[in-house]
C-alpha cells in the first residue's frame, strides 16, 4: 500500500468518504456540473408534476396548461430560448392564477431567466437550485393526508399527467412474474438448482399451480425454477414517517418454465412466502387458481413487491449504478486529461457528479425523499445502498452483464426462454464491448501497448487506492502489481463503465416513471403487518406518500438527456475511430429495429437504444 501511496501523483480533485461513508465521492463538484438544456429539462418535468398537483388539489382539469409545456419543450429543442422563456413565464403566471402558493416562482423563474439570457451560468446555477428548491416544497405541501378508499384514489393523483398503463394490469398474476424478467428491477431472481431448506414449497403446492403432469424436482433438475430471495434486506430496520409505521419485509418468491419446448414460455408465479425463517407464522401463500381472489395473495405478492422497490432504488439503481460510476469519473478527470481514454469516457460521465452530489445531500439525506417513503429507516436503506455498489465496485473486472447473469444461473435460453432485460442487455453489452476494442485498436499498436501507458496505470493506481476510488479488481496481477497489461483487457474494463453508465441505469432508471410512480403497483413501503386480517388496501402507502412516490418517480423517471453512441459530430475525428463509431451505432441501430420487429419496443422501452441517455444525470 505504502508503495502505491507513495507513486500516486498528485490528485486535482479531491475524495470524501463520509457523504455515503464509506464510498469514494467527489468533495466538490467542478464547474456548473450540469448543462442548461438538461437543467430546462428537468424544470419542465417539475412544472408538470407542479401543474398536476395542483389540478388534484382544486380539483380542476389543468390539461391545456399542462400542454403548454410541450410546446417549450418545442422551442428549447428547436433552439429558441427566447421563445421558450416566454411560454415559461405565462405558464408560471397561470400556474399562479390557480394556485397562490405558488407565487415565489414568480420572480425565482425571472431571475433564472435573467441569468441565462445574460449568459452568466454561475448566477443561473443557483438560481435554479433556488428555484428547484421552492418547486420541491410545493410539490411536498398540502397532500392528501389520508387511506385509499379504493384503487380509483390512486387513479385520480393523474390528473393532468397520464395514468401509467400498469394501473390497469398490475394485479394480474401473470403481470407480476413479468416484472421478473422485464420489469424495473429485472435484477433478482435466481435459478434454483436444489431444494431450498427455508422455503420448503412441497410438491403438491407446486403442482396445484404448474398442474399434475408437472413436479417440483424434476423441474428445479431441468433448471426452470427460479427464486427471488431478498434476504439482502432481512436486517433492514422498519422505519417510520409522521404518524406512520412502516413495513419492509425479506421474502421469497418462487417461480416456473412450464414443461415443453415451445418458445415464449413463460415465468410463472408459483408460491410466496414473506419472511426468511419458515415457520407457523410465517405460512407459505400458494398462487390461487386464476378465477379466484384471495386477499392474503394480493398482499403477499405486494410483499414482494415493497421488496423489490426497495432492492430496486437502495441497490440496482443507486447503489449499482451512480455510485459504481462515480469513483471512475473523479480518477478520469484526476488522471487522464487529454488521453483517449479520457475522451472516450467523459460524454459517459456528464452530469453524474452532479446528480449524485444532489442525492447525497437531499434524496438520501435524513428528513428526504427515501427517508420518507421508503421502508427502512434512512439509516438501513443507505447501507443497503453502499453494500450494492460494494457488491460490483469490490470485483469490478468481473461485473460485465454476462458474468452478472451466468452468476444468476439465468443466461441459459432454453431453461428461461423469455426474459427480454437479459437478452437486449446482452446485444447491447456485445456492441458496446465492440466499440471500445475496435477503438482501442486505433489508440494501441500491439495487444501489449496499455502495459507501457504511465497515465493509464496511474488511473489503475487511483482506481484501486484506500486514498482513491476504493475500487478492487480493476487490473490484473502482473509482477505483483495490479495493472491494465493489455487492450483486450481495458476494452472490457471500459464497456463495463460504458455499460453501467448507460444502459444498465437506463434499464433501472426509466420504469421509475412508467410503473413505479404509481404506488399501487410498486410500493416502497408497507403500512400494515402482514399476514394480518384487514383489506388489502390497508398495506399501500396513504394517499400523501402515493404522491411522493409519484412524483420522485416521474422527475427520475422522465428526463432523457442525450443518446447513447451519439457523441456529438466532431468529437471523435480519426477517420479510423470514426469507422468504428459508426459501425457501433449500425449496431444499435440492429438492436432498435429487432426490438421494434418483436414489440419489445411497447413491452420493455427500458433498454430501446434511441432511449437510453449516453450517461447517468437522473
Ligand atoms: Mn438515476
Amino acid at each position: 500500500m505504502r508503495h502505491l501511496k507513495a507513486s500516486l501523483p498528485t490528485k486535482q480533485f479531491e475524495y470524501d468518504y463520509d457523504y455515503v461513508p464509506p464510498l469514494a465521492m467527489i468533495k466538490t463538484v467542478p464547474g456548473l456540473g450540469f448543462t442548461l438544456g438538461w437543467a430546462l429539462s428537468v424544470l419542465l418535468v417539475a412544472l408538470r408534476l407542479l401543474i398536476n398537483l395542483i389540478a388534484v388539489e382544486i380539483n380542476k382539469d389543468l390539461k391545456t396548461l399542462d400542454n403548454q409545456l410541450s410546446q417549450i419543450v418545442q422551442a428549447i429543442e428547436n433552439g429558441n430560448y427566447l421563445n421558450a422563456a416566454e411560454l415559461f413565464l405565462s405558464v408560471v403566471a397561470e400556474i399562479i392564477e390557480a394556485d397562490q402558493r405558488a407565487k415565489a416562482l414568480e420572480q425565482q423563474a425571472l431571475a433564472v431567466l435573467e441569468a441565462v439570457v445574460k449568459e452568466n451560468l454561475g448566477e443561473a446555477r443557483q438560481d435554479l437550485i433556488t428555484l428547484f428548491e421552492t418547486l420541491s416544497e410545493l410539490l411536498t405541501s398540502g397532500l392528501p393526508a389520508e387511506a385509499a378508499t379504493s384503487l380509483d384514489d390512486y387513479k385520480n393523483l393523474f390528473k393532468t399527467l397520464p395514468l401509467p398503463a400498469i394501473a390497469d394490469t398490475f394485479q394480474s398474476d401473470s403481470v407480476f412474474a413479468h416484472m421478473r424478467v422485464a420489469g424495473p428491477n429485472p435484477l433478482v431472481i435466481t435459478k434454483l438448482t436444489g431444494s431450498l431448506a427455508k422455503f420448503p414449497v412441497s410438491n403438491a403446492q407446486f403442482q396445484s399451480v404448474m398442474g399434475i403432469e408437472d413436479d417440483l424436482g424434476t423441474a428445479i433438475s431441468q433448471g426452470r425454477v427460479y427464486i427471488a430471495d431478498y434476504a439482502i434486506l432481512d436486517w433492514v430496520v422498519d422505519g417510520s414517517y409522521l404518524t406512520y409505521q412502516k413495513h419492509l419485509w425479506a421474502p421469497i418468491a418462487m417461480f416456473a418454465v412450464p414443461q415443453g419446448t415451445a418458445a415464449g414460455r413463460h415465468l410463472q408465479v408459483v408460491a410466496i412466502q414473506v419472511q426468511q425463517q419458515p415457520g407457523a407464522d410465517n405460512p407459505i401463500f400458494v398462487r390461487p387458481r386464476p378465477d379466484t381472489q384471495s386477499v392474503e395473495w394480493e398482499k403477499a405478492k405486494t410483499v414482494v413487491q415493497i421488496a423489490d422497490g426497495n432492492f430496486h432504488e437502495a441497490i440496482s439503481h443507486l447503489g449499482q449504478t451512480h455510485l459504481v460510476v462515480e469513483p471512475f469519473v473523479i480518477a478520469t478527470l484526476n488522471q487522464l486529461d487529454g488521453h483517449a481514454v479520457s475522451r472516450l469516457l467523459m460524454p459517459h460521465f456528464e452530469g453524474t457528479l452532479f446528480i449524485n452530489n444532489a442525492a447525497q445531500a437531499k434524496l438520501i439525506a435524513p428528513g428526504g425523499t427515501v427517508d420518507a417513503i421508503f421502508g427502512g429507516t434512512i439509516d438501513s436503506s443507505r447501507v443497503a445502498a453502499v453494500k450494492g455498489a460494494q457488491a460490483i465496485l469490490f470485483d469490478f473486472g468481473a461485473s460485465s452483464v454476462p458474468e452478472l447473469l451466468a452468476r444468476r444461473g439465468v443466461d441459459d435460453q432454453q431453461q428461461l426462454p423469455y426474459y427480454p432485460y437479459r437478452d437486449i442487455a446482452v446485444a447491447l453489452w456485445d456492441a458496446i464491448l465492440a466499440w471500445t476494442t475496435d477503438y482501442l485498436a486505433v489508440q494501441y499498436a500491439t495487444e501489449d501497448g496499455p502495459a507501457n501507458d504511465k497515465m493509464l496505470q496511474n488511473w489503475v493506481a487511483e482506481l484501486i487506492s484506500h486514498e482513491g476510488g476504493r475500487v478492487k479488481n480493476v487490473g490484473e496481477m502482473t509482477g505483483g502489481h495490479e495493472i491494465i497489461a493489455t487492450r483486450s483487457h481495458l476494452a472490457k474494463i471500459l464497456a463495463i463503465i460504458i455499460f453501467t453508465a448507460s444502459a444498465q441505469h437506463s434499464a433501472v432508471n426509466f420504469p421509475q416513471a412508467s410503473i413505479m410512480a404509481f404506488a399501487p403497483a410498486m410500493p416502497l413501503a408497507g403500512y400494515a403487518p402482514v399476514p394480518s386480517e384487514g383489506p388489502w388496501l390497508a398495506t399501500l402507502p396513504p394517499l400523501d406518500q402515493a404522491v411522493t412516490q409519484l412524483n420522485i418517480g416521474t422527475l427520475l423517471g422522465s428526463v432523457h438527456y442525450t443518446t447513447l453512441g451519439r457523441y456529438g459530430d466532431g468529437y471523435f475525428t480519426d477517420p479510423q475511430v470514426k469507422n468504428a463509431l459508426t459501425k457501433f451505432q449500425t449496431a444499435l441501430g440492429a438492436v432498435e429495429d429487432n426490438m421494434k420487429k418483436n414489440g419489445l419496443d411497447k413491452i420493455y422501452p427500458y433498454l430501446l437504444p434511441s432511449l437510453i441517455p449516453q450517461s447517468i444525470n437522473i
